[in-house]
This record gives structure tokens, sequence and C-alpha cells, in this order.
């Protein structure tokens, strides 16, 4: 009998808070497009005026490296955008000194300077995904960016996969290009090398406030249903391009195919779902510090001010760690994996708390039989450390290898490797029904990996489930240390 790989342990030892960065590094662009968030008069005319030099970004990097020390927290990804981050003249200095850190990033560009140099020197500092984005079919997306835009985007993402680099394809999604999201994902399935796709609704700040076309609820719900039976088509019919889903309205038609069933949080806690003050943060081009990149609320500005005393001190960010403070999110039995998209509701009513006008919620059945009351998270009050463990507890990962080592986790795991779409049903008859006794939080947690599983597991990641390996390894132990025992009576 085999003793558990090393690479299993060192999975379980990585088992820490992560926290992504949305990081803009430069104002500069080529494009001016017609819905470009950048161009908000709130942030715009600071950020241009001072970009912060390559001194100042590294200042930044300090001060996070002390952050994950101190907390045992793991910042990844770093999504360096813009502007179009080709056009700053040190990136690849900054690019080297996050390598030289550990940090895995990607970048969220334009096409336009992608030629064999600048994708070779991209692989050799580490680069695994580049994001570019297209709003259509050619017509319209050369409507919102520029002219030739859409012929130059498809000719790159072939060139970026020849350096083996993965290319996300992102789609805005607004009334006025909702008609070729299908098209879209159709044509590139069959027509290109991307990686993955995926598209969120876009959100009314900068450029954008002058769209004034909205949707409805029920064109959203109709538009996400199109797109669920398209994605299933297009893997029936053997594409392999992959799916990423951005948007909490997933949830709900996942909801309504019976891969999803919500869990009320017990805590005030969350499972997944909007990011904001959870997992995610974004910085801008001056080191303005913003909650979500398309709201520009500003809560703090760095180096100045520590990411500490920003992100675990900043009361607005606490306030998207409490239910209560959202106004109808917080009464929903989906609080937990979703609370919509507080951006857009914030560009619609310039209050981020107020019920999401586009949520499909109540056209759908509600099917949860646990106790509605949703708990108040902890006071506003609290101290950095307090506010950190709360955060933390969302994350699961300092809790998940004490699930992992009980024995009705176990087996319920694996069991659920086989039968993971009946789980998902209803995750709490499930476990009644199979006799088996586990918390509140573990179910919670199976049910969100599974649903990730079956919906979002990304492409080229391993192959095998590293948690079901951990699992396999710690029951052979098990049986390889009774045996010993046994040998020894
Ligand atoms: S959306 Fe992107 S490409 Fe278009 S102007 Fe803004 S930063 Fe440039
Ligand atoms: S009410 Fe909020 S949490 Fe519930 S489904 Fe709608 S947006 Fe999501």
């Amino acid at each position: 009998m085999t003793n558990p790989p090393e690479k299993k342990n060192l999975f379980l030892n990585e088992f820490k808070s992560p926290i992504g960065f949305q990081w803009h590094i430069t104002t500069n662009c080529s494009n001016y497009c017609k819905h470009c968030y950048m161009y908000d008069e709130e942030t715009y005319a600071d950020e241009r005026k001072n970009t912060l030099p390559l001194e100042g970004l590294i200042k930044i990097l300090d001060d996070l490296d002390g952050f994950e020390k101190k907390y045992n927290a793991k910042f990844t990804p770093f999504g360096i955008s813009g502007g179009d981050p080709m056009l700053r003249g040190d990136l690849f200095e900054f690019l080297a000194e996050l390598k030289k850190r550990g940090k895995h990033f990607i970048i969220m560009g334009n096409p336009d300077l992608l030629n064999d140099h600048n994708l070779k020197k991209l692989a050799d500092v580490g680069l695994k995904n580049y994001q570019l984005s297209l709003d259509g079919l050619e017509a319209t997306h050369d409507f919102f960016r520029s002219k030739g835009s859409f012929k130059r985007t498809i000719e790159k993402i072939k060139f970026i996969r020849k350096y083996g680099i993965d290319c996300n394809i992102m789609f805005s999604l607004y009334p006025s290009n909702a008609s070729e999201l299908i098209p879209l994902m159709r044509f590139l399935a069959m027509n290109t090398e991307a990686t993955s796709f995926s598209f969120d609704i876009g959100v009314m700040s900068g450029n954008a406030n002058s769209m004034k076309n909205q949707f409805t609820a029920n064109d959203i719900h109709n538009l996400f249903t199109e797109y669920y039976l398209e994605k299933k088509r297009l893997k029936e019919e053997g594409y392999s391009i992959f799916f990423l889903e951005k948007s909490n309205f997933h949830k709900l038609i996942n909801f309504e195919n019976e891969l999803l069933y919500p869990i009320v949080p017990k805590m005030g806690n969350v499972l997944s779902g909007s990011y904001i003050g959870w997992n995610s943060f974004s910085i801008l081009s001056d080191g303005t510090a913003l909650a979500c990149r398309t709201m520009p609320i500003k809560v703090g500005k760095m180096p100045q001010e520590s990411f500490e005393k920003i992100f675990l001190g900043n009361t607005f960010l606490k306030k998207f760690r409490r239910p209560e403070y959202f106004k109808v999110c917080s009464t929903c039995d989906f609080y937990a994996m979703c609370r919509g998209c507080s951006a857009y509701v914030y560009g619609i009513t310039k209050d981020p708390f107020e019920k999401h006008p586009l949520c499909f919620r109540d056209e759908i059945l509600k099917k949860t039989d646990e106790n509605q009351n949703i708990q108040k998270g902890p006071p506003l009050e609290t101290t950095f450390e307090e506010e950190w463990e709360y955060i933390s507890l969302h994350n699961q990962m300092p809790r998940l290898p004490t699930f992992l080592m009980e024995k009705d986790f176990q087996y319920t795991y694996l069991d659920l490797s086989q039968d993971a779409k009946e789980f998902l049903k209803n995750p709490l008859v499930y476990i009644k029904n199979s006799k088996r006794e586990l918390s509140h939080d573990q179910i919670g947690f199976l049910m969100q990996r599974f649903s990730d599983l079956l919906n979002t597991q990304r492409p080229n990641l391993n192959e095998q489930d590293p948690i079901a390996d951990y699992i396999v390894s710690c029951i052979l132990k098990d049986i390889d240390q009774s045996q010993v025992s046994l040998a020894k009576v």
C-alpha cells in the first residue's frame, strides 16, 4: 500500500483565503469604446494625470505581500488591465516582478500590439491567459470599438494560442448587441481556437451612461435560457470551447435545470456570488481603490493607505459582507450564492443595495424548505482580525482540511462523484436519505463544489479532482495503518 503522494499535502497547504485583483496599470488605449467604463468623470482625470510609476506599483506589491503573510491569505489571480496594458512601457518589468513574487496573473487587453516578439516575451514571463473582447459579430463589434477591430481580434486569437497562452473572449451584453450573443458563441466555437468565452450584462458607467435602452427581467431570463441551451448543444456537438459563467443569474438558470439548489446561509456568511467585499479588489492606475472596477465608488488610495486598512476597515466594503444591508437579496434563498450585481444596480439606481431590476427570481419556483431567516452579519465595528476571520470563513479554505478528515464527509464526497446531479436537486433531502451526518457548512461546500464541477470546471486544470484524490489517499492510508496495526496483533 502506498503513502499519499507529497503533492496532495502541498495542495492542502495551499488552502488559503483567495482574493483576486483587477489592476488597471494605464489609461492609455488605442480605442474609445462606446461602452468603456474608464471614462468616468469621478475617476478618469486623476487616473490619467497621476498614473503610478513602477516604484509605486512595487510599493503596493510589498504591502500586499505583507498582508498575505500576516493573514495567511492568497492573492490570486491578478487581472492586469487598463486601457491597454501593452501600451505601458515598463509592462514586462512589472510582470517580471509579479513572477518573482510567485503571483499568478492574466492580461485583459487589446489585440493591436500582439506580435511574435511580444507574445514570446509574455509566454516567457509566465502569462497563462490573455483576455480579448468581442461585443458581437463584425459590424456590431467594430461599431462598439473601432473599424477593423473584429478581424484583428480573430487573427490574434490564433497568435496567442500559438504561444501556448489561453485566450478568453469577453462579451459585454447590451440591448443593442443581445441578438448576437448566440451567433457569436457558435462562431467562436466553430471558427477559432479561443479557449473560453464569458459574458456579463454591461454596467451603466463611464461612456455606457449614454446608452438609454435597458433590458427587462424577462429579456434576461430568455437570453440566459438561450445561452444555456446553446452551450449544451455546442458541448453535445463536440466543440471544446469552455464557457465561463460570470453573471450570478446563471445560478438561477442552473436551479431551473436542477443543477443547483439554494442553501440559506448561517451567520451571514456566503458560499459564492458577487465578489464585492469578499474576494475581489480593484486598483486604478493612480492607486485609487474601488470595491469593483465598474462601480466608481472610491474606498481608498494606495500605496498611501495599506490594503489591510482599506479591505478590512472600510465601512462601505464591510456593508457588502452584512446581509442586512441588501434590501431584497437579504430575504432571498439565493443570497448565499448570488447577491446579483451591485455595480449594475448602482449604475441604474445609485444605491448598490437596492433591488436588482433584472432579477427574475420571482418568475421561478421557490423550492427551499429550510428556515428562511437569514441571519445578520457581525456588527460593523470589528477589529481587522475579526473582520478577516469572518471573510475567510466565507472563502471556506481554512475549514476545508477539517472537513476532509471527517469520514462521513469523505464517503459522501466520493459517492457524489457518481451521483452529483441527484444531490444537487435537493442536497438537504439527499443527505437526510443517505443517513449521513453532515453539518450545514459541509453540505453547502459540497453543493458549491459539485455545482462548479458540473457547470464551470475550467479547462486545462487537473484532469483529476484533487479533493477526491486527497480523500482516496486518506482512506488508503487509513486502511494501510489498520493493516499495520493488525499485523502487530
Ligand atoms: S473598453 Fe477597453 S479597449 Fe475600449 S476604450 Fe476602454 S480600455 Fe480601451
Ligand atoms: S433577489 Fe438578489 S440574491 Fe436573490 S436571486 Fe435576485 S439578485 Fe440574486
